[in-house]
């Protein structure tokens, strides 16, 4: 398998995912501790020292967490446009400047055989991006932290082999919920955060492509539970007609703090997702 990806945790209190192809592993945001994200990788027979860089979608906390710990430490490169390097100017101040890269949001990035596209999102965030990753013919395609999804990101996400996609909250959990009503604006509003209707409704216009998993991810503890997400998202494709069979398409689950099995971006057959002899490590580093 050649593209393979695992969601070390994800949600409001920490991302942090793996994506890698077969000469080249990035760690996507760094969004817990550093020993958080070596246990969690030590779950999928990763290290630290596998890590050919990280790539940072935005500047908020539950994204980077860990990154200045873990980029000091493996001695990677960060990508990030640069208003989210601005942004983090403190987190990486004493990273030596050789390894803060600028990915300009739209750009692409290769790493040997691993080929990353950046997007933008609108989210409250300096210069928020999602990302694309491409390898041996598959793509694998991130959205998350996004207040909606554009036509933009539609294309960008389209004839994706697997979607990784927010549903952040259920609308009436969140409406009842005890945060203050501007938090809950935020959240609600166009650079806030996905519900699991707009994922739905975002599922309805990319299903007809290659996808065959959707992971929902990013959701919220207070004010979504993944049943109700999983509910939520079919209830809204079983209205429109769009019905699947299990071999042609899954939602999948993230977790705040346990990672997803390998995913290949194969085609569902029932196994297990294969699990990622270790990367190829050369001490190479890559271009850019
Ligand atoms: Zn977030
Ligand atoms: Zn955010």
């Amino acid at each position: 398998m050649s593209l393979s990806f695992t969601i070390l945790a994800s949600g409001s209190t920490g991302n942090a995912a793996v994506v890698a192809s077969k000469e080249a592993a990035v760690l996507v945001d760094a969004g817990l501790s550093l020993r958080k994200i070596e246990a969690l990788m030590a779950e999928r027979n990763l290290s630290g020292a596998d890590i050919d860089a990280v790539l940072v979608t935005h500047e908020h906390t539950d994204h980077i967490r860990g990154l200045g710990a873990f980029v000091r430490k493996y001695n990677v490169p960060v990508y990030a446009n640069e208003k989210t390097l601005g942004a983090l100017r403190r987190e990486l101040a004493d990273l030596d400047a050789s390894l803060r890269r600028v990915l300009p949001t739209g750009g692409v990035l290769e790493i040997a055989d691993l080929r990353v596209e950046s997007y933008a999102v609108s989210h409250d965030a300096a210069e928020p991006v999602g990302y694309c990753f491409f390898a041996g013919g598959k793509k694998l395609a991130m959205a998350t932290d996004l207040g909606y999804v554009s036509d933009k990101v539609i294309r960008r996400l389209a004839d994706a082999d697997v979607l990784v996609l927010e549903a952040n909250h259920d609308v009436e959990m969140l409406r009842m919920g005890r945060y203050p009503w501007n938090v809950k604006r935020r959240i609600l509003g166009d650079t806030g955060h996905l519900s699991n209707d707009a994922a739905g409704e975002a599922l309805l216009r990319l299903l007809a492509g290659t996808t065959r998993r959707v992971y929902l991810a990013h959701l919220s503890l207070e004010h979504n539970l993944m049943d109700l997400a999983k509910l939520t998202v079919n209830r809204i494709l079983e209205e429109n007609g769009v019905t699947f069979r299990p071999e042609e398409f899954m939602l999948c689950e993230t977790y705040p703090d346990r990672p997803t099995p390998w995913d290949d971006a194969g085609r569902p057959n029932g196994e297990a997702p294969a699990l990622l002899p270790s990367p190829r490590l050369s001490g190479e580093s890559p271009p850019g």
